[in-house]
Order: structure tokens, then sequence, then C-alpha cells
């Protein structure tokens, strides 16, 4: 796609390029006698001559030496200076862009759009520090609004990859009102703030943090974990089991995330029945596989491995799926163990090598915005960089 826009941008120059290039060298002609004229087209023939052969970077060096800088010709410089860095030479734009900022005859607009692709430039390469200084130039300074909403944003951009929390959420304050968009990111940087105040001992502030998460996001699933986490150190299980039972309202994909701390939290209270109807209730809710295997475990010990069979067949016969199956399969074989069968049934060997094989490397958490698939659940998805995307796989090959 680079390739088409790169063939637009660099005909729209020699467009331009070549216009000035005609106009100047007649007023030249008109006015003095200046031997630069015939190069300035020459260039362009050159620069030409290496799209034809399909030598882009010569073509582009050669456009951009030609190119005189004026209130024309800018934007096609401000767009190269992109093209480059989409290319992943942002080195090449900064020198551009540095190039446009050395002008004093650029008008205050001009020079803050400037101003901010060399922000982009610098953030492409790593240099963050240069970068936020310029962002935060902008954001005080700017005259134009656009461009400072776009300051604010980039900067915001940077604070997160720097892992600032604090600071992302005191930039990000004023919009949080008008971008009801930004509070969920910015609930998920408290919850940041928490787990480093959790780190350092300090669970008040934790808390605090957590309840601020929750007022931004309601329906920040991992502000009511980490408040569960928090009562149970406590030693307040029933609290915690308070806290999760408003998980499945907040997000119903994330039952299977819970459910090891809601386990946790009933065993702590040895509370094995309040366990059991609780499962009963989330199966209602979603029929998902974990919450099937984990009452098929509550069957199993309680009441024998061939009862466990016999309920957890007819929740597959419900909510059928490859997990389910898995564990069925051991359910069967501990059965056959247990009655005195030896060796173990060969076509059970069989069924579980192949529901092992089927299970095997399979990811078990997928971001819902950009597809991204992972076996643990992280909060912030490695690809698009969205907050609270990644959830649990569920149905048929899921949890
Ligand atoms: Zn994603």
């Amino acid at each position: 796609m680079y390739d088409a826009v790169l063939l637009g941008v660099l005909l729209a120059a020699i467009a331009i390029g070549f216009g000035l290039g005609v106009h100047y060298a007649s007023r030249r002609r008109q006015h003095t006698h200046d031997s630069r004229s015939p190069d300035l087209s020459r260039e362009y023939f050159v620069g030409l001559n290496y799209l034809l052969n399909e030598q882009p970077d010569e073509a582009i060096n050669t456009f951009v030496n030609a190119l005189d800088i004026n209130s024309d010709t800018v934007e096609t410089h401000i767009a190269l200076g992109k093209l480059f860095r989409a290319r992943g030479e942002a080195d090449k734009a900064v020198s551009i862009h540095q190039n446009l900022l050395a002008r004093p005859a650029l008008s205050t607009s001009t020079n803050e759009h400037v101003q901010l692709e060399l922000a982009r430039d610098f953030m492409a390469l790593g240099v963050h520090d240069r970068a936020q200084r310029m962002l935060r130039a902008l954001l005080d300074k700017s005259v134009n609004e656009i461009y400072r909403q776009e300051a604010k944003r980039l900067l915001i951009d940077l604070l997160e990859r720097e892992k600032d929390w604090q600071e992302a959420l005191d930039v990000a304050q004023s919009l949080l009102k008008q971008q009801p968009a930004m509070c969920r990111p910015a609930a998920h940087w408290l919850c940041e703030l928490a787990q480093e105040e959790i780190h350092q001992a300090s669970r008040a502030l934790a808390r605090k943090h957590l309840k601020r998460a929750l007022q931004l996001d309601e329906r920040c699933v991992r502000a009511t974990l980490l408040l569960a986490d928090l009562e149970m150190d406590n030693g307040h299980y029933t609290r915690a089991i308070e806290r999760l039972n408003h998980i499945p309202q907040q997000d119903v994909a994330h039952i299977p995330t819970m459910l090891p701390a809601l386990k946790h939290a009933y065993e702590r209270n040895n509370d094995t029945q309040g366990f059991e109807t609780h499962l009963y209730q989330l199966l209602g809710q979603a029929p998902y596989t974990s919450i099937i295997i984990a009452l098929g475990e509550h069957v199993h010990q309680r009441d024998g491995v061939d009862s466990a069979i016999e309920r957890t067949g007819e929740w597959l016969r419900e909510a059928p799926s490859l997990g389910g199956l898995d564990y069925l399969i051991d359910l069967y074989h501990e059965s056959q163990r247990l009655s005195g069968k030896n060796p173990p049934d060969t076509r059970l060997l069989l069924l579980k090598h192949h529901t092992n094989a089927l299970l095997e490397g399979k990811p078990r958490h997928r971001c819902r915005r950009c597809g991204f698939a992972s076996d643990g659940l992280a909060w912030q998805c490695p690809s698009c960089r969205r907050w609270g995307t990644i959830k649990p796989i569920t149905g048929v090959d899921g949890e």
C-alpha cells in the first residue's frame, strides 16, 4: 500500500516541483540569468528516471534535494517525512522535518505541525525524552487546538509506553469527562498503580486507586479481581466472594478468569456447599467448560466418580466442548481403574490421545479487537495496545 501512496506523493512532488521549477526558471530568465534553473528541472528528470527504474529511495532523495521549501511545497515535505517514517526510516524523516524547522519563514501553524511530526519521528526512533519535551512544549504553547489535542494524545501514548501511569492520568485528567473512551485505559493505569502499591505493601493506597478505577469504569474486571485479592489478604473471604460476584455482571466472558480466586475463597471459608451453589448459579449464566469441570470435580469428590461421569455427561450434552470431553475421558479412566480393570482400555487411551493432540498448543486467550492470541491473560494487548480487550476463549474449543 505504501508503494501506491509513495507513487502518489512523488507524482504530486513532481507536479509541484516541476511547476515551480518552470515558474522560477521563467522568472529568472526574465530578470536574471540564473544558472540553477536548468539543474532544477534536470534533477526532476533524474528523480523520475529513478522512479521509473523502480529505485524509490534514490528518487525520493533526488526530489527532496531539488524541492525548494516555500509555502507551496512545505506540505509535500511533511508528506515525504511521513512516508519515510512509515517505511521505518524515521532518521530520514527527522532530517526532513528539522530542515523545515530551520526555515524562519514558516507560519506558526506550519511550525507546530512540523514539530508534531518531529515528535512522532522521535517516538518512532525510541528517543522518548526528546519527543516528550516537544509534546509538552506544544501542549503549553500551541495556538492551534487541533495540534494541542493531538500533542496530548501522543503524550499520553508515550507516557503509557514509559509505564508512567500517574503522569498519564494527570495529562488525561481533563479528557476524562469529554471522552468516555479514555476512562477504560485510565482505570487500567489506576490498576497498574494499585499493583505497585500492593508490591510496596501500601494496601490502603492500592484500595483507593482501585475504587477510583471502578468509578471511572464500572466494568473494570481487573479492579474487582484486585479488590477481591486484597480482601483475601486480610482474611475476609466472604467479602472477597461478594466482590467476585460482581464480575459476571461486569463482563460474563471473564467468569473463567475469576474461578480460581472464587474456589480459593470458598475453600478458605470451608464452604464447599456454597461453592457448588455458586457454580450452579454461574452455569445458569454461561455454560463454560471451566465451570462444568469445576462442578464435575466437586461431584467427583463428594459422590464419587460414577456420579461425576453422569452429571458431567448431562452438562456437556447442553454445552459440548473439547475440554469437557477430555475431562470426561479422564473420569472414565478413573472409573475403570477403580473397578480393577487392568490394563486400561486402549480405546479410551486412543480417545485421550486425540483430545490431547487437539488441545495442545491452543491459545487460552484472545484479543476481541485484533485477534491476537496468547496463553496467559494480558490486560493490555501487546499487538493493538488496547486495554481490557483480551479475554478467555470460550465455546467448543475454549475455557
Ligand atoms: Zn489486540
